[in-house]
């Protein structure tokens, strides 16, 4: 039997079990996806080795320490230096990233969207930011900390620390930060948070199963708003293939993930 979990901190939060095994158990592939708590990112490859998996998801906050963890990285990975997917290929870990098609197939519904601003910098906002671009959107970007900003200039973001804040009209605002995610924080200080939302036509958020402070505010002001689950959707799916090396077809594997959804 193939194992499988997912790395991070925290995880129990994590539907990517559920979803997994309901690929797996209802398709009759013989393997498990199970949970891994991991506190220090640097022992991820040890722990991948010596649990004997055949490929792991990687959560918050690790999915930078990810990449340098594995021996090759291909696609869209390599491009953004974040890895949320890896894969055994004997012996070897085969690093990908599958969080930025994910969330294109979550927006979808929001149909044309040629402008965003993303809440957040870390590996989330990074892969998102990159794909962005990728589809000629225009991506501006507002952290806390203004270290990580340094790369989202680089390719051509337009940036903000908290104090640089600008009024600016959006068509889709995203949170990336994990405010919210185990606390009630909002991802900037409330007024510049409120002054987001009173000039974006739709709002996302990377967070899923939970309604956080963010969406609550989107939603109390009437905004079109969804929350990550999509986004998981569509990271699983592409992920499960790669688990499966093609044995699967990915209408069974998006069905019997949706399916996990319901329960
Ligand atoms: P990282 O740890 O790489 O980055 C976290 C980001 O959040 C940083 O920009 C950090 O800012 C910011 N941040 C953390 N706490 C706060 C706070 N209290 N207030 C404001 N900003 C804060 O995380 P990831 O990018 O890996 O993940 C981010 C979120 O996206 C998580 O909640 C994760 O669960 C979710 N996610 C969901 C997915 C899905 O499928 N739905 C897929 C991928 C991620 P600073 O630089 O100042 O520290």
């Amino acid at each position: 039997m193939k194992l499988f979990s997912i790395f991070g901190n925290p995880v129990s939060h994590s539907r990517s079990p559920l979803m997994h095994n309901s690929v797996f158990k209802n398709m009759n592939y013989n393997a498990c996806y199970t949970r891994t708590h991991l506190l220090d990112g640097t022992q991820l490859k040890q722990t991948f080795l010596s649990l004997g998996l055949s490929g792991a998801n990687i959560t918050v906050p690790h999915k930078e320490e990810a990449y340098k963890a594995c021996d090759e990285i291909r696609g869209f990975a390599k491009k953004v230096g974040v890895v949320n997917t890896i894969v055994n290929e004997n012996g070897k870990l085969i690093g990908y990233n599958t969080d930025a098609d994910g969330f294109m197939f979550a927006i979808e519904e929001f149909g044309e969207v040629g402008s965003i601003l993303i809440l957040g910098a870390g590996g989330t906002a990074k892969a998102l930011a990159t794909r962005f671009l990728q589809a000629n959107i225009k991506v501006s970007v507002i952290n806390r900390s203004e270290a990580r900003l340094t790369y989202f200039k680089e390719i051509g973001c337009t940036c903000y620390s908290w104090d640089e804040y600008k009024t600016l009209n959006y068509d889709l605002v995203v949170n990336t930060t994990s405010a919210g995610l185990k606390d009630e924080e909002y991802p900037a200080p409330l007024e510049i948070v409120k002054d987001i939302l009173d000039n974006t036509s739709f709002v996302a958020d990377a967070i899923y199963g939970k309604l956080t402070p963010f969406l609550k505010l989107a939603k109390d002001k009437n905004i079109t708003f969804k929350d990550g689950a999509d986004m998981l959707l569509g990271q699983g799916v592409l992920a499960n293939e790669l688990f499966v090396n093609g044995e699967l077809k990915k209408e069974n594997i998006k069905l019997h993930m949706q399916k996990s959804f319901e329960l």
